[in-house]
């Protein structure tokens, strides 16, 4: 039983006042009858029992054995001592007097692991672009969380030729480290403990594995992933991090239509096609849609489906991640890069073309300018 599942039971209107009623904090336990006497004066018609046992089942609420007041006239719920005591706090009647004992019942308090909230975001995009989306993905995410969650958009500007070398990716992954660890410095000093939730694009998901990978980053930690159009391996094992608290999730959404992940085993070392994929360690949560791109999860109206309450990264953002479902949760089970040889010859060719073309280049400014 998920969110969603929920609210195809029960109606959007009646799951959502349940949630908004457990955010507030208000009411430390949810007394089924009052519950259900709030809804129908907003006009929601609903059996407060079954909704909230369902709730129970989707890990939003637990369900705690409780005592009702006998009285007709009160019914309210009373504590261990009162029944102890024969004597109702509320209606002041004397059990021992009426003759009528405390009935069982239960009460529903929120589950620790209902929601987590977003603590702030850190969204890291590829290499030939300046990430159009990221305005509008700060934008949404802004307007989304309600200001709860500051987005830092890392921006490394435009990288070509330069994805061809490892050495350039690590010069890129240490100015990325040293980015995130200065970005986390900076929350601190704003009261926010907890580590960043990441969103990781392209060539900048290879960045984020490097940053992961090197030793001089390896206090950094960070909250759950989000990965689109990724070039990483798909046999990548992400797993070490996770158990060792670096990551909380991972979340790869793939897209059956992408068309470019695909080519970069051939031109940037030690990467492969996760975006279209996947990854093999059962750890990750793989998604996919058929329809996507290579950057459409980022198409505001993708990103906004994908952002709004019960969409598919507000879920992986917010719900436990033990009870994440979604239709599209599919798991790879093999996968190998093409082999060596022909990797490194296309690599090897591209840098010999872009040389020749630059040398071309320089030669005819030279007899230009002669
Ligand atoms: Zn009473």
């Amino acid at each position: 039983m998920t969110e969603d599942d929920l609210r195809e039971h029960f109606g959007r209107q009646a799951v959502d006042a349940l949630i908004a009623l457990l955010r507030s904090g208000q009411t430390p336990e949810i007394d089924p009858r009052i519950f259900e006497a709030t809804l129908a004066e907003s006009g929601i018609e609903t059996e407060s029992v079954r909704l909230l046992d369902a709730a129970t089942e989707a890990h939003l609420v637990e369900r705690i054995r409780a005592w009702r007041c006998p009285q007709s006239i009160c019914h309210r719920i009373i504590d261990a001592e009162a029944v102890a005591n024969h004597h109702c706090p509320y209606c002041a009647s004397d059990f021992r007097e009426t003759g009528e004992n405390p009935v069982e019942t239960f009460v529903y308090r929120s589950s620790k692991a209902i929601s987590r909230s977003v603590p702030w975001l850190i969204a890291i995009h590829g290499f030939n672009t300046r990430g159009p989306w990221q305005e509008d993905f700060s934008w949404r995410i802004a307007h989304r969380f309600k200001y709860h969650a500051p987005v830092l958009i890392y921006k490394y500007g435009l990288v070509r030729v330069g994805v061809l070398f490892r050495w350039r990716h690590a010069m890129l992954a240490r100015g990325l480290g040293a980015r995130i660890r200065k970005a986390v410095a900076d929350a601190r000093e704003n009261q926010i403990e907890e580590p960043p939730d990441i969103v990781i694009h392209s060539f900048g998901s290879q960045l984020f594995r490097l940053v992961l990978e090197m030793p001089e980053f390896s206090d950094l930690k960070f909250g759950r992933i989000i990965a689109v159009g990724s070039v990483i391996r798909p046999d990548f094992d992400w797993s070490p991090y996770l158990r060792n608290g670096r990551i909380e999730a991972v979340l790869c959404q793939c897209g059956g239509q992408d068309g470019a992940v695909p080519f970069a085993q051939f031109f940037i070392p030690d990467t492969g096609p996760a975006g279209r994929y996947g990854f093999i360690d059962p750890c990750v949560i793989n998604v996919r849609d058929d329809k996507y791109g290579h950057s459409t999860a980022f198409a505001a109206r993708e990103l906004s489906r994908n952002l709004a309450r019960g969409g598919r990264w507000d879920r992986f953002l917010r719900e436990p991640i033990a009870s994440f479902s979604d239709s599209s949760r599919f798991e790879l089970t093999a996968w190998s890069p093409v082999f060596a040889l022909v990797r490194h010859f296309t690599r090897a060719f591209t840098i010999l073309l872009f040389g020749a073309i630059t040398f071309g280049l320089v030669r005819f400014a030279c007899r230009c300018l002669a």
